[in-house]
């Protein structure tokens, strides 16, 4: 099978606190999963999880403290940055960080044509520029000699994307693309990346806490605990039929998968955090309503229960390991 990227075993660790109090949090914890090509791939969880410092890792804007990432099977060293000569592009959070507000957004574009090489001439370049613009619903007439003010932030999100097109990427790394566009747009992004992948083939790494967008987009879904991934399989199989009593927490905080919705918890999580990091056996043991005695001390192993991966004590008996294969 073709993997564009091939994330296996990747743990980052950070120290916090003084010298005198320091405390090592393990913030991805041995994370391993794939993404094919044409396919839309979601890590889930809520904040603090662990799933933007793997997007970061797998980006290299952080080293890893051990595991491997193979973008189409070339390894990501400490210095080469192998993501970029393999195409890939990121998308983040907030579009209006992403530009500089004294830069016109079309030098951005100009630039990133000029960088790869991609055009013999200015009106190679605006060609180029104008063909992805219009795959996001925009124009190059529309757009040029403007500054990042002068747009909304969907339209923003869109010429990030639109941005992120002209290299031809085959993999985009999306971290919480949607979350800070307004509800009413939120929809409409998610259908373009559905777009990217049915169209053109392009592969995206989706980063959210919103189940709702990510049951509508996805193909395949991680859902992550401070730092692990405790259940992974199809979005089907994981969010109509979670196994993992965390991800039975989370799919029951939104009554039904829609996408226009924004996926909120009751459980009061930032004092958690720290405590649920460093806490022995199974991390989710202090919240967990099925915990037993070995969950406080034995950490699960990850399960294959009927082709999805199950971190959990729960089924232990009459399961095998799960093949990350
Ligand atoms: Fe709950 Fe134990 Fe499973 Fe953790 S391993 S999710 S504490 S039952």
């Amino acid at each position: 099978m073709d993997k564009l990227l091939e994330v296996t075993d990747l743990t980052k660790r950070y120290a916090q606190g003084s010298v005198l109090a320091r405390i090592v949090l393990t913030a991805a914890d041995h994370v391993t999963f794939y993404i094919k090509p044409a396919e839309i791939f979601t890590l889930a969880g809520e904040s603090g999880c662990g799933k933007t410092t793997t997007a970061k890792v797998v980006l290299g804007f952080e080293e890893a403290t051990s595991g491997t990432i193979l973008h189409n099977g070339k390894p990501q060293g400490r210095k080469e940055k192998v993501w970029v000569t393999e195409g890939v592009q990121a998308i983040f959070q907030d579009p209006f960080s992403t530009f500089n507000p004294l830069r016109t957004v079309d030098s951005y574009f100009h630039e990133t044509v000029q960088n790869y090489r991609l055009a013999g001439s200015k009106k190679e370049a605006i060609e180029r520029i104008d063909q992805k613009l219009r795959l996001v619903g925009l124009s190059y007439a529309e757009f040029a000699g403007k500054y990042p003010n002068e747009f909304s932030g969907g339209q923003l999100q869109r010429i990030s994307i639109a941005r992120a097109l002209v290299t031809d990427p085959k993999l985009i790394i999306a971290d919480e693309p949607v979350s800070m566009v307004d509800a009413s747009l939120r929809m409409s992004i998610v259908n373009l990346f559905k777009k990217l992948r049915d169209d053109l083939g392009v592969s995206i790494l989706y980063i959210t806490h919103d189940l709702a967008t990510a049951y509508y987009v996805g193909d395949r879904i991680a859902i992550m605990f401070r730092g692990n991934i405790v259940e992974m399989g199809t979005v089907e199989q994981v969010l109509m039929n979670p196994r993992h009593p965390y991800s039975k927490l989370l799919r029951d905080s939104i009554p039904q998968a829609d996408p226009t919705r924004r996926w909120t918890t009751t459980v009061s999580l930032a004092e958690l955090e720290q405590e649920e990091y460093l806490r022995r056996g199974c991390r989710f043991a202090g919240r967990c309503p099925d915990a037993m005695e070995i969950c406080r001390g034995v950490v699960p192993a990850d399960l294959d229960v009927d082709g999805v991966l199950v971190k959990c004590h729960l089924y232990a008996d009459g399961h095998s390991v799960h093949d990350p294969s």
